[in-house]
């Protein structure tokens, strides 16, 4: 079998509309490796899905030849109800307007269910123990009944995913450098693809918190292994990175065709795909940890002013931008500094420059765990 498409109907929001999740298959069903792609979950990040785009036509040609050699699942449009989203002529994506929060939060978790249900069925030998926590992921979510149209979008990405090896969700951030976030227990296992990509930075945690889609994926396996692995060994079964393909406005065909290369290099490393990858490129990031990247957020609303670009490297203390409020009476005072509070490198900047307080405007990769980064990790 080449190549087979799915499409998997939502529910409609309303009487006379329609959305469904477009599905690209490769390779056997049942087939392993198992890799599980999917772009834009967050709908308003553009890049992802022209990656999807030249990725797919590099699958085609591989499947023609008879290359694939586990099965591939791509998903090119991850968030139909979030790309439908349109206020006042602006795309909203991140949030859904209906009240479901952030796109890529709160994917259930079933680590209670799958233990309960592969109670018993462990043995000593690890691959065995892999293939029943897969079919029993699998059963799981087969078993969870969604309501409504957000919860189906989600359980329908998760039935695709949950038990294969490989996890990839592509995103884009605002402005920024390409970079991964990813578990502790996949790193440094991920270092290929953090080379194949030239990602500038892995931001490594053991759960960065707020159930997003790669953690839910691989962190079934830690949590399983933490309760029943003592007695029965089970492996990491489950490789997963929440890609970030640069910013929001860096769309374009050289990008997305290399970064597709990049993927597909990466999927033959890992088996998936039969070929020759040719040799790893030399890493240009590290693996830091999430709590070490600054999170610089706007204390006053106004305007953002950078005094740094993307890859500058500051010192701990030094001001990153001004926050300039146009109205201030003296233009000198006008301006709020915000300063970083680490040595490092500027990994991402804001696109939209008029800022609310409490919002992030830039992103800084040091090395040392910095105090109060605890709880949810992510932006928001
Ligand atoms: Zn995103």
């Amino acid at each position: 079998m080449t190549k087979s498409v799915e499409r998997i109907a939502l529910p409609a929001p309303s009487p006379s509309t329609a959305r469904s999740l477009t599905v690209f298959r490769y390779g056997q069903a049942g087939a392993r490796p198992k890799a599980y792609l999917h772009a834009s979950l967050h709908a308003d990040e553009t890049p992802p899905m022209l990656v999807a785009h030249h990725l797919a036509a590099l699958l085609d040609e591989a499947a023609k030849d008879g290359r694939i050699a586990g099965e591939i699942v791509l998903v090119p449009v991850a968030n139909p109800i979030g790309l439908d989203q349109n206020v006042a002529g602006t795309h909203a994506g991140r949030y859904e307007l209906a009240g479901g929060g952030n796109f890529n939060r709160g994917f259930p978790d079933l680590t209670d269910a799958v233990a309960a249900r592969i109670a018993g069925e462990l043995g000593r030998d690890e691959a065995a123990n892999a293939r029943a926590v897969r079919e029993a992921l699998a059963a799981t979510i087969a078993s969870v009944e969604p309501r409504g149209p957000l919860a189906h979008m989600r359980h329908a990405l998760m039935r695709l995913a949950v038990d294969a090896d490989i996890v990839l969700d592509l995103h884009c951030d605002a402005e920024s450098l390409p970079h991964l976030h990813i578990a502790t227990v996949n790193w440094p296992a991920g270092a290929d693809l953090a080379a194949e990509l030239g990602s500038r930075a892995q931001l490594v945690s053991i759960d960065p918190g707020g159930s997003a889609f790669e953690d839910t994926m691989s962190g079934h396996w830690r949590k399983l292994r933490e309760r029943l692995g003592a007695a029965h060994p089970i492996p990491q079964g489950c490789f997963a990175s929440t890609v970030e393909l640069r910013g929001r406005a860096d769309v374009d065909d050289g990008l997305a065709r290399a970064d597709a290369e990049a993927l597909l290099r990466f999927l033959i490393r890992r088996g998936v795909v039969r070929g020759e990858p040719g040799p790893l490129p030399r890493s240009v990031g590290d693996g830091v940890p999430f709590e070490a990247v600054d999170m610089l957020r706007a204390p006053v609303a106004g305007i953002v002013a950078y005094r740094h670009v993307l890859g500058d490297q500051v010192k701990k203390g030094q001001v990153i931008a001004d926050i300039v409020d146009p109205t201030a009476e003296d233009a000198r005072g006008a301006r709020t500094p915000v300063a970083t509070r680490t040595d490092g490198f500027i990994l991402t900047r804001r696109d939209d420059k008029l800022v609310r307080p409490g919002q992030v405007i830039a992103k800084v990769v040091g090395r040392e765990v910095l105090p109060g980064r605890t709880g949810l990790l992510l932006e928001d």
